[in-house]
């Protein structure tokens, strides 16, 4: 009990162990994972903003840049009342390591602002994206370093920072960020690709455990732009949605939810609403006996503490930092299925990049063309990744940082800083 008291849930000591372990298996040098164990460049920021009733608040923001041996640094923005420096630190990384599982020509980034969406107006909101891209300006750009949405963070608001952007520069540079509008050089399928992505990581999941998808349980944790995609896409391909959550609660019914209505009480703004007999918390719904657990919100909700009552037979990871090494280890025991955030998650980075490429080129490409491609970077990373855990005895996770750091290695190699 004493060990499971003293676990971390700090991020950036947690991808530290994830990257020691795979480092093992690599026999990677320590000069080598000492470079990779920080972030290569970390910029924070504090910028004023005016409030509707005209006071004037102060609000602090960061961004990170892990490493960019392969390419500039990517990775979203989150807005949430909880970030801290490490945590962004500690996302980048997960940048790094997630485009180098799928093969993206990019390093790994990522930025936060301490705030709360949910208590601004739509004005607060633009006023707070366009101050932090001001403040941030100089060091990102198209070949340099390109956000995202994140959490609580929309297309919208990439709307304002790319428009923040364009005006400082002067120069049209959709390139700058993705997950745009489609009417400012969005790709098709953008808002989908998370969730797109991690089921077809999913499915191949499946397959390799012998379940057919159909009537597949499923419980969703989390209730976001993944999340909430994830469990129609899920829906979709025949599984049976027993179990949804927010940050306020969940609902639950073994004979599956009508995903319509629970859709329309999220947009009125209570799951609740579904009916006093429905409900569960969200630490309840991680234990339910489900074939699939998606993990679609923030990090440490699985961990030392819980993961030996996990019942899922596959955890296919939407968030980032969904599960500690401590929990790691448990689920490996447990013969549990865990698709590791870097590569269930991947979807929505690659079709960001497709997002870049089409901006770069001024021409743009079909949803079939986007999803069609997706699919194909999805599958055979999951196939390269399993492969490579069966071969080692290793979990998913583990595999997935060794293709990864390897990668990266050989980048640094050759560029000689190695
Ligand atoms: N925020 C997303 C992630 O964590 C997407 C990043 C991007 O598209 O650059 O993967």
């Amino acid at each position: 009990m004493s060990i499971l008291l003293q676990e971390t849930l700090n991020p950036f000591e947690i991808v530290h162990k994830q990257i020691d372990v795979a480092a093992s298996y690599l026999r990677l040098p320590e000069h080598v994972t000492d470079i990779l164990k920080k972030p290569k460049r970390v910029l924070s920021v504090n910028f004023s903003v005016r409030m509707d009733d005209g006071t004037v608040r102060v609000f602090e923001g960061y961004r990170s840049q892990h490493n960019d041996a392969i390419g500039p640094a990517k990775g979203g923005i989150r807005f949430h009342p909880d970030v801290t420096l490490d945590e962004v630190k500690a996302l980048s990384m997960w940048m790094s390591f997630k485009c180098g599982v799928v093969g993206l020509p990019y390093g790994g980034g990522k930025g936060g602002v301490i705030c709360d969406p949910h208590e601004h107006s739509k004005g607060e909101l633009e006023r707070i994206s366009r101050g932090y891209m001001e403040a941030i300006a100089d060091f990102i750009g198209p070949e340099k370093d390109i956000p995202a949405p994140d959490v609580y963070t929309t297309p919208q608001i990439m709307g304002w920072m790319m428009d923040t952007y364009s005006r400082l520069k002067g120069v049209h540079s959709p390139g700058v960020i993705t997950g745009k509008p489609l009417i400012l050089g969005g790709s098709k399928g953008r808002n989908e690709a998370t969730a797109q992505g991690c089921v077809y990581t999913i499915l191949s999941a499946l397959r390799d455990i012998g379940l057919s998808p159909d009537n597949a349980t499923v419980a969703v944790q989390g209730f976001g732009n993944a999340g909430r995609i994830a469990a129609r896409l899920l829906a979709e391909v025949g599984c049976k949605i027993v179990a949804v959550s927010d940050s306020r609660g969940g609902l639950f019914a073994p004979e599956g939810l009508d995903l319509d209505r629970v859709c329309e009480l999220k947009d009125k703004g209570s799951l609740a609403e579904y009916g006093n007999e429905y409900h569960i918390s969200n630490e309840a719904l991680l234990e339910l006996h489900v074939d699939i657990l998606v993990p679609a919100a923030l990090e440490n909700v699985i961990t030392g503490r819980n993961a030996a009552n996990i019942h899922a037979k596959i955890v296919a990871e939407a968030a980032n930092g969904p599960t500690t090494p401590e929990a790691d280890k448990v689920l490996k025991k447990k013969g549990v299925l865990v698709i590791p955030d870097i590569l269930a998650n991947a979807g929505g980075v690659t079709v960001s990049y497709f997002e870049w490429v089409q901006n770069g080129m001024h021409f743009y490409w079909s949803e079939e063309e986007v999803l069609e491609k997706l699919e194909k970077k999805m599958n055979a990373s999951y196939d390269a990744v399993r492969a490579l855990s069966l071969e080692h005895d290793i979990d998913l996770r583990t595999a997935a940082y060794m293709i990864s750091m390897k990668r990266i290695a050989e980048a640094m190699e050759a560029r000689g800083w190695i």
